[in-house]
This record gives structure tokens, sequence and C-alpha cells, in this order.
């Protein structure tokens, strides 16, 4: 394994002429948790996005777990297998139970038997406090349900990056919590995660350093003591102001 779980270097990112990313030099170490904030149309999403090449880059390098992403569609397929992806809107798919959902990739993808699926999936439906949901369809379940669900599903593929976009954004504020438990315990088991988020008391709960991004920059980058009691840039000291 490498030491570094992701190097990106110089990154630049076009939507048609509108630059969603600009010079994004970010290094995340294994193990390390990552916290990325901003204002809406920052390109949290699309830094978050370009990891996995849901979203492919103008120009720059990134690197995941010493595999370079740029150089090619072969690579593409290894690294998405090393890295989970929760949205923000849970993205389930809708015909297939809980437990169906979460035995697809891995047996697609990584050929696991059925069985050795199923043990798996309901291994991590333990983790994420919802073992008696497997055979629900997710209409069934509540939002705050659906999105561990979500997390179950990408944990089965054994990720060594976990990757979360606004996880929380689309749950009624009671099952917020839920949630950011569940993270927290990943986050508690020394998982590489990074984390789209505006939950500022997670960012200090979990965050080794969290990212300041603005107009496709990122503007500031620091650990949260320095990072709430100390910030350098005015976008980032007007945006803590109004969130707390
Ligand atoms: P954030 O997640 O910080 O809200 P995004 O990464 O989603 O921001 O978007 C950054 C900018 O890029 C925004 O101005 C957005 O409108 C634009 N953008 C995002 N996705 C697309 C797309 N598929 N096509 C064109 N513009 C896009
Ligand atoms: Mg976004």
């Amino acid at each position: 394994m490498s030491a570094q779980a992701v190097v990106m270097q110089d990154v630049v990112k076009y939507y048609g002429d509108f630059a969603a990313l600009t010079d994004v030099n970010l290094s995340v170490e294994s193990g390390e948790r990552i916290v990325i904030c901003g204002p809406s149309g920052s390109g949290k999403s699309t830094l978050i996005r370009t990891i996995n090449q849901l979203e492919e880059i103008h120009s720059g390098t990134i690197v995941v777990d010493g595999i370079e992403l740029t150089a090619g569609g072969k690579n593409v397929a290894k690294v998405r297998e090393d890295v989970g992806m929760v949205f923000q809107n849970f993205n389930l798919f809708p015909h297939m139970t809980v437990l169906e959902n979460c035995i697809l990739s891995p047996m697609k993808t990584k050929k696991v038997s059925r069985a050795e699926a199923e043990e798996t999936a309901r291994h991590y439906l333990e983790r994420v406090k919802i073992p008696e949901q497997a055979d629900k369809y997710p209409a069934q379940l509540s939002g705050g349900q659906q999105q561990r669900v979500a997390i179950a599903r990408a944990l089965c593929m054994k990720p060594r990056i976990m990757l979360f976009d606004e996880p929380t954004s689309a749950l009624d504020p009671e099952m917020v919590k839920e949630v950011l438990d569940t993270m927290i315990d990943l986050a508690g088991e020394g998982m590489t995660m990074m984390c789209v988020t505006h939950e500022m008391e997670f960012a200090k709960a979990v965050a080794d350093r969290i990212v300041f991004m603005d107009a496709g920059k990122i503007v500031e980058i620091n650990e949260p003591t320095g990072f709430f009691t100390n910030p350098q840039n005015e976008r980032l000291q007007n945006f803590l102001g109004q969130i707390t």
C-alpha cells in the first residue's frame, strides 16, 4: 500500500470553457481524514468526482494508491475498486433489495461468489446497524437508513478510500446524526476518508485536515483548530461567520 492515498497535482478541470477546478494540489495520506467545504459551486463535488474519474480532468495528474489515474482506461477500473463513493441522494437501485444492492458490485466486478458476497453484505449491514432491513427495498426505508445502506454497499467492495459528497444534506435533521455516527465509526477504524460536508461539528471531531474551496481553487487547508480559530482567507472568514 502506498503511504499517500491520493496525490493531486496541478489539476485543472473545465466544463466547456468554465474552469471548475484551477491548479488543485492536494496530497492525502493513507488513513487521513479530509473534510472539504466551501460555497455552493466552488468545485467540491467536481474535485471529489475526479478521484474516481466520474469526471475527467483537463490537465495535471491524479495518483490514487500509487496508480496514475489519468494515464488511460485500464487504471480507472482498478482505482474504482479501491475507492468507494457515497452520494447525497444515496443512488441505491430502487428495484433491488438492500441485500441485492450490496452484493451486486462485488459479484459483478470482483467475481465474488454469491454466498461470500452475502456474508460480506450482512457483515456491513450489521456495522451500519440495519441488518434487519436486508430484504426490504430502498423505498421502504427512511432516508437515514438508505444512506447507511449506501455506506454499507460501498464498504462491501472493501475500498481503501471512501469519498462522501454531502452525505447528510438530503436528510431530514433527525436522521443526520445516525449517518454521521456511522461515518465517525468508520473514521475510528483508520479508513482514508474524503468528505464534502458542511457539518462542522463532524469536521472538528473527525478531520485531520479541512480544505476550503472557493471558485475552483483550494484557498485554505489546515488542521481543525487552526482552521476554525485562525482562518486566513477572507472568504473562509465570511463562510465561518455565516455557519456558526
Ligand atoms: P459544489 O459541489 O462545490 O457545489 P460543483 O463541483 O458541483 O460545485 O460545481 C462547480 C461548478 O461547475 C459550478 O459552477 C457548476 O455549475 C459547474 N458544473 C458542475 N457540473 C457541471 C456540468 N456537468 N456541466 C457544466 N457545469 C458544471
Ligand atoms: Mg456539490
